[in-house]
């Protein structure tokens, strides 16, 4: 129940509050309290920038995760979805639609694979990519009923779902939530004898992030992809991708795999496949895995539907040119340079692919939420994880020279606090 005084919206206001304040009071009042969020209340953005409801600009060095790849309000994207919200925004898969087949084609294209299986969330995709494994390994494979197991990685994180959370290491996102899915052996990140060693006849798949992003931009040693690709090939098991953050141009490439040269039998993807205005994810592999699907054994109300698929379509024919993975590639050397001038000053260590990078801050000198909160001051939109690291991932429209500008401030910042504890490096 509401308590007296309470902020309240009214009807005029189009359920807005006025203040920042006022509506950090309102979320913290009536939203559940699974985020901790920056006091940063934006109203509108265009391409790198957000704009707060007092008309303060913040470079969004964050991107919601990678979701917002080619910027807010990009006019590509936008263009795409008002075209589809005037013809025809969802009939559900009961029945056809003239977006689907354009959009499954080109993604699959786009990635090298025959079928695409559409859905919304990167979590939905994941689950789905697990249904799909394990039923390929009872019906391809020969694993007796009950027996699949998959093997992922420590510090993963795959989303949200029971099942998800149940496969991962983070007390945070599993405590209180089980009894969990079982079939899951977790194998230390970047250890191709434990990936070897974990894997045996019931094993269905190797499910892993090229880059393991909310771990904090962890890129695995070079020859961990290959090796895990040769162990998949030998024993008959399916190499899973989840590119839902790394993946559609963020790491310089359309999947952060080519890095290593590697082809996974399974894409799964999400985030900036929605053009960062609606949710689309999807599941992406050949004939001989995503057909194990038949009618009526998997689906999903929204997963498809026409105003996603027309979003995905704009996002896949953006894609298609490679500009906007090479745009990542050059912006991140660049970035990558610079982040790495201020390692021994408030910084130990950086970690980069493409325009993506973890930047672990001296835990002596603040958490990494404190340094956001400066940088946030500052006009600066970044978030931390775990701890003291920041990770950086602006959308990949940013200019240089605003990439210069965020890690000046950070320099600023963290000299600062280096001042403030009196340390020195
Ligand atoms: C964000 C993320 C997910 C989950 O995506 P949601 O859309 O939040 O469900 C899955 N895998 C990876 C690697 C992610 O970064």
């Amino acid at each position: 129940m509401l308590h007296v005084g309470a902020p309240r919206t009214s009807p005029e206001s189009g359920g807005r509050a006025a203040s920042p304040a006022a509506h950090a009071a309102l979320v913290d009042q009536r939203a559940a309290h699974n985020y901790a969020p920056l006091p940063v209340v934006a109203a509108s953005g265009e391409g790198a920038w957000v704009t707060d409801v007092e008309g303060r600009r913040y470079l969004d060095c964050l991107a919601a995760y990678s979701a917002v790849n080619f910027g807010h309000a990009n006019p590509t994207v936008l263009a795409a979805a008002r075209a589809q919200l005037d013809r025809l925004t969802l009939v559900s898969r009961a029945f056809g639609h003239d977006q689907l087949g354009p959009f499954v084609a080109g993604l699959g294209d786009l990635v090298g694979k025959e079928m695409v299986l559409p859905m919304n969330t990167g979590a939905e995709a994941v689950e789905s990519g697990v249904k799909v494994a394990r039923k390929w390994g009872y019906e391809v494979k020969g694993v007796a009923p009950g027996r699949a197991n998959i093997v992922v990685m420590a510090g993963n994180f795959h989303g949200r779902t029971t099942t998800i959370v149940g496969f991962s290491d983070d007390p945070e996102a599993r405590g209180g939530y089980g009894p969990f899915t079982p079939g899951f052996r977790t194998v230390p990140y970047g250890d191709g004898a434990a990936v070897a060693a974990a894997v045996d006849e019931d094993t269905v798949a190797v499910l892993l992030e090229p880059v393991q992003g909310e771990a904090g931009v962890i890129v695995p040693p070079a020859r961990f992809l290959p090796e895990v690709r040769e162990i998949c090939t030998r024993e008959g098991v399916l190499m899973i991708a989840d590119e839902v953050q790394s993946g559609l141009a963020r790491t310089g490439r359309t999947l952060a795999v080519q890095h290593s040269g590697v082809v996974a039998d399974v894409y799964l993807l999400g985030k900036a496949l929605g053009g960062g205005v609606v949710p689309v994810s999807a599941v992406v592999a050949d004939a001989d895995v995503l057909g194990v699907l038949r009618p009526g054994q998997h689906g999903s109300t929204f997963g498809g539907n026409p105003l996603a698929c027309a979003v995905g379509r704009a996002v896949v024919g953006m894609l298609a040119g490679g500009e906007w993975q090479e745009r990542a590639r050059r912006l991140g050397e660049h970035l990558d340079g610079r982040l790495r001038e201020l390692v021994g000053a408030g910084v130990t260590a950086v970690r980069s692919l493409g325009l993506w990078a973890g930047v672990d801050v001296d835990p002596g000198l603040g958490t990494g939420r404190e340094v956001c909160l400066a940088l946030a001051e500052r006009g600066i939109l970044v978030k931390d994880t775990h701890g003291s690291t920041i990770r950086l991932a602006p959308p990949l429209v940013v200019e240089p020279a605003e990439l210069d500008w965020a890690v000046d401030q950070l320099a600023d910042v963290l000299a600062r606090l280096a001042a403030h504890s009196g340390h020195r490096s």
